[in-house]
């Protein structure tokens, strides 16, 4: 994701890693390679992607994320997943509550959680921890996490590997690391954005074939000469996955994500590296690369799977609802100045509309029995 302070910096260093050596081979056997496919590549090649290997999160990392920021997001969550629990155990109250997270990054939003739902121990009792991750480096931090602060968990590689039941399902900033495709409007065709090699084979961004991919959403108005729109290719999947879940038992998914409430057209590629954004065909394998969730997109996929949709909001409308100010006062009481000043910039960082506030949004997607969890209402479906 955006280091939300980083500015625009480009780097001079070369292509050269091991994944870059073997990405061009592949084109100059196969020709220009899909954008999706070279994302793929660089966050999930087995052996080299950055996403199995690095340690993408805090200061030593790439950015910085929401719980990273303060303890007052995952608090607050904490407290919601705390509400809807309930909720869910008077619905069925035989079965222990799944807590999934997927890509859980070092464990801070799950211990944060965990935490405030130990101010319930007979709930604590009946909740089951699941992390969805991939990358052993950091399931190490979230073991060592979640580990010293005394809580039972278990890893799955893959959604569909948690064992069913009722469950809340926490996504903070793993979406937007779903790999994208690009289309480019020429002419009056929709073409294929690829990743090619120049006369001195380093990447280039090349327009490819006629797209043939089934456009299920366009911006109203029509597209000017080179517009850009982008589409996810696993995004129907794994909708699709989540929304079997959440058939088969209730359960609540919140999604936290920067982008965008309706789709529009524009390249919101961008790579991370050392809190710097830096262009995304460089150092393949050590730069994260991500794209802007379409919520828009994402609600379709989910009504289409029987799911209700709950929002879009704005982060900041979502944290302040639940009680961010209450919340910032208590932790102040009693600090120390440092302290203070410490909390009061990191809620400013979460919520202020220039920082993470709207362009980090909130949606919950829920069972077809289930109503809107707080602090959605039956208005907030889209
Ligand atoms: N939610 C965390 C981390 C966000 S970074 C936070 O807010 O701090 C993205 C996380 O998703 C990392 O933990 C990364 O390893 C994980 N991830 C990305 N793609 C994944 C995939 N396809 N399967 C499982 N985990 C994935």
């Amino acid at each position: 994701m955006a280091a939300p302070d980083a500015s625009r910096v480009e780097t001079t260093e070369g292509d050269d890693t091991p994944l870059a050596e073997q990405l061009r081979a592949r084109i100059h056997a196969s020709g220009p390679m899909p954008l999706a496919a070279f994302v793929l590549a660089c966050l999930h090649d087995p052996v080299h992607g950055y996403y199995r290997n690095h340690q993408p999160l805090g200061m030593a990392g790439d950015f910085i994320t929401a719980p990273e920021i303060s303890q007052l997001f995952g608090e607050i969550i904490g407290a919601w997943t705390v509400v809807v629990a309930e909720a869910l155990r008077n619905a069925e109250p035989n079965d222990a509550v799944r807590l999934i997270e997927l890509g859980p990054g070092r464990g801070t939003l799950m211990s944060d959680v965990l935490r405030v739902a130990q101010s319930r121990p007979e709930l604590a009792g009946k909740l089951g921890v699941h992390l969805v991750e991939q990358n052993e480096r950091l399931r190490e931090q979230q073991r060592s996490t979640l580990e010293s602060n005394g809580h039972q968990f278990s890893f799955h590689d893959a959604l569909e590997d948690v064992p069913c039941g009722p469950s809340i399902l926490l996504a903070n900033e793993f979406f937007d690391c779903l790999p994208i495709d690009q289309l480019v409007w020429q002419g009056d065709s929709w073409r294929l954005r690829c990743v090619g090699l120049d006369d001195s084979h380093q990447f280039q961004l090349q327009c490819g074939e006629q797209a043939s991919i089934e456009l299920t959403q366009l911006p109203e108005q029509a597209p000017e000469q080179s517009a850009t729109l982008e589409t996810c290719p696993e995004l129907p999947e794994l909708v699709s996955k989540l929304a079997t879940r959440l058939r088969a038992s209730p359960g609540v998914a919140l999604i936290i994500d920067y982008g965008t409430s309706e789709t529009t057209y524009g390249d919101t590629l961008q790579a991370i590296r050392n809190h710097q954004h830096v262009d995304p065909l460089s150092r393949p394998g050590e730069t994260d690369i991500t794209a802007h969730v379409n919520f828009a997109e994402l609600a379709r996929l989910a009504r289409r799977n029987d799911l209700n949709v709950y929002g879009p909001m704005p982060q900041a409308q979502f944290l302040t609802e639940l009680g961010l100010v209450q919340r910032l006062a208590k932790l102040m009481n009693g600090a120390d100045a440092a302290t203070r000043n410490q909390l009061e910039l990191a809620a400013g960082r979460l919520a202020a509309p220039g920082a993470m506030g709207n362009v980090f949004k909130v949606m919950a997607l829920t069972s077809p029995q289930i109503g809107p969890p707080p602090p959605f209402t039956l208005e907030s479906q889209p």
